[in-house]
């Protein structure tokens, strides 16, 4: 069996970022001196989702990008938080909006996803936007999902007519994953907390996805030989979602945690921001 690829998430994002800083540049001479922004909505003061948001703040600096960054209190209700999300869909300075997830119970997270302007919705949160891209339409992707597609495009992994699992459904990551999966011809099985015999079906996967939030839950010894394993769990102690240890001398490739999904996430956030900006002043190369 050759060799496994490691799919190196933090390399690609570097190399991804080099171009994003010549596309800035460019707009900015086309357009007398204006960057591309990224506004982030932080609600509440859950450390993992500052850390988020402090990382996205920190790509757009690298690339040349701005930033505006909200801090809202974690009592706040949905109206005030529609509020916020109206001025910046307003305000023609914002390019893309990024709501971070997730929000305080009391807030109705998919109503405050749902009021972000498709034209600044460079995470791919919204209905619309998740709609649009099932059918095959134009819309910026969820970020984690668009980012492992890029990674397996980049490494030049066959998709078309494998059985890829992904195991989660959540809106930000597992449905989009099928869909973007499916929209690339394979054949896709999605596996969610009542799927009954998981690791039967994962012994399936020639691609298999790790969306399920819960770490190393899935054991090496589900997975089949020269699978393409994506693990887009993280956890502290950096820890995936999958027993990574376990495969990585037996798969055709693999993502590694940290470097793999996570830097693909934030270089897709700020890739789509440039994109949105570009298309806001028609900026072509
Ligand atoms: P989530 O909203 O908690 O969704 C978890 C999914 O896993 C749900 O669909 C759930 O099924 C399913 N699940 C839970 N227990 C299961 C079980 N026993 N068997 C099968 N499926 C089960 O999580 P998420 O936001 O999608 O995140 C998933 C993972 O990705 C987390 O580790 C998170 O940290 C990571 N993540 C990473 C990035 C990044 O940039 N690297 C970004 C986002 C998330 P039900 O729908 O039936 O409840």
């Amino acid at each position: 069996m050759a060799e496994p690829i490691l799919l190196d998430g933090k390399a690609l994002a570097t190399r991804i970022e080099n171009r994003l800083i010549e596309r800035v540049e460019r707009i900015k001479q086309r357009t007398d001196g204006i960057i591309p922004i990224l506004a982030t909505i932080l609600v509440g003061d859950d450390p993992a989702s500052a850390t988020y948001v402090r990382m996205k703040g920190n790509a757009c600096s690298r690339v040349g990008m701005g930033s505006i960054q909200l801090k809202l209190d974690a009592d706040i209700d949905t109206r005030t938080l529609l509020e916020e999300i109206d001025q910046l869909n307003d305000n023609p300075d914002v390019h893309g909006i990024l709501l971070q997830h997730p929000v305080p119970p009391q807030i109705d997270e998919r109503a405050c996803f749902d009021r972000i302007a498709l034209a600044k919705d460079v995470d791919g949160v919204t209905s619309q936007g998740f709609g649009k891209m099932a059918m095959g339409e134009f819309a910026y992707g969820s970020a984690t999902p668009a980012g492992i597609m890029t990674l397996l495009h980049e490494y030049g992994i066959d998709i078309e007519g494998k059985h890829a699992v992904v195991v989660g459904r959540s809106a930000i990551l597992g449905k989009p994953m099928a869909m973007m999966l499916l929209a690339a011809n394979a054949t896709v099985t999605i596996c969610h907390s009542r799927t009954q015999d998981l690791p039967r079906l994962v012994r399936q996967a020639d691609i298999l996805v790790g969306a399920v939030g819960r770490p190393q839950f899935i054991r090496g010894e589900w997975i089949k030989d020269g699978a393409v394993v994506v693990d887009a769990g993280y956890h502290p102690g950096g820890i995936g979602d999958v027993e990574l240890e376990a495969i990585r001398d037996r798969c055709s490739a693999w993502t590694p945690v940290p470097g793999g999904v996570g830097p693909m996430t934030i270089a897709t956030l700020i890739a789509q921001t440039v994109d949105a900006a570009e298309r806001h002043y028609e900026i072509t190369a």
